[in-house]
């Protein structure tokens, strides 16, 4: 089912925090911290548009949580669950333990039983899926570290939508001493490593090591996981697509970064708690 996604706007004044529904803009509430600010928002949400559980996207980027460095990275709000191919796309089967897709991407093309809705939409274990216009918006295309390859939707290749493959994303890493006690993941079948923290584990979700980041005037790049990647972004980029309001249902998420001394790789983390994690 697609969720519902609220833009909404903060700002300070003097000591206190106000947010605003940009669509809604006599939706607004205000408390001495931001978290007070969106907690009265989405009761109004609740109680006035009928949305018990409402997910917010702050046009303006919001203060950083911690301290140090992040950039931005764009995904979909909802996945596509219309990959009727799934079976098809690998050189090899899915893994029987955690169902991670195994081998390489071959050449057969993402086939969907209807057009997807939105601009940007993640996928189970594959890439994402983009509208080309937003592609475009990105310049995507000439990224040199995605490819990006024709979706077929309802027998028909489309030239609407594009499937996202990284060729190397800029991997996740795992932050020095901090352990990621419900989002670490060591698959001992097919040895697939993923890692991401609670908030009250760390300031991100995801952390990427400064050394592997381009240089700073690149403003479109993959960051991720096996075939499961963000696109991360400038600040400018990003700014331009949420406040644009002609993209449907993209979401930004901010991702920490780390220096040298800051950040194991997974493998080194993984290895220092070989006996903590089974795959379930
Ligand atoms: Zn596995």
């Amino acid at each position: 089912m697609e969720e519902q996604l609220w833009k909404a706007i903060w700002k300070r004044a003097g000591r206190k925090y106000s947010v605003a529904l940009v669509n809604h803009p006599k939706l607004r509430a205000t408390g001495k911290t931001l978290d007070e600010a969106v907690e009265k928002l989405g009761d109004l949400i609740s109680e006035e548009l009928g949305d018990a559980v409402p997910h917010l996207e702050f046009v303006n980027p919001l203060p950083a949580s911690g301290s140090g460095r992040f950039i931005f990275t764009l995904a979909g709000h909802n996945q596509n669950y219309d990959v009727i191919n799934a079976d098809a796309l690998f050189d090899s089967a899915q893994c029987p333990k955690c169902h991670n897709q195994m081998g390489e991407r071959n050449e057969e093309l993402i086939q969907l039983r209807k057009p997807p809705e939105d601009d940007l939409m993640f996928t189970d274990w594959l890439g994402q899926i983009i509208s080309r216009r937003l592609a475009t918006f990105l310049k995507l295309q000439k990224c040199n570290e995605v490819i990006l390859r024709p979706i077929v939707i309802r027998g028909k290749v489309s030239s609407e939508f594009l499937e996202v493959i990284s060729i190397s994303p800029r991997p996740y890493v795992a932050k020095k001493g901090v352990k990621g006690s419900w989002g670490e993941f060591w698959c001992k079948k097919c040895e697939r490593k993923s890692i991401m923290y609670m908030p009250h584990e760390a300031d991100y979700l995801h952390y990427v090591a400064a050394d592997s980041l381009p240089d700073p005037k690149v403003s479109v790049f993959p960051v991720g996981v096996g075939y499961e990647v963000d696109i991360a972004v400038s600040k400018t980029l990003r700014e331009a697509v949420i406040r644009s309001g002609q993209f449907k249902n993209v979401v930004s998420h901010m991702v920490g970064v780390l220096q040298k001394r800051e950040y194991l790789t997974l493998e080194e983390y993984f290895s220092k708690f070989k006996r903590s994690k089974r795959a379930t």
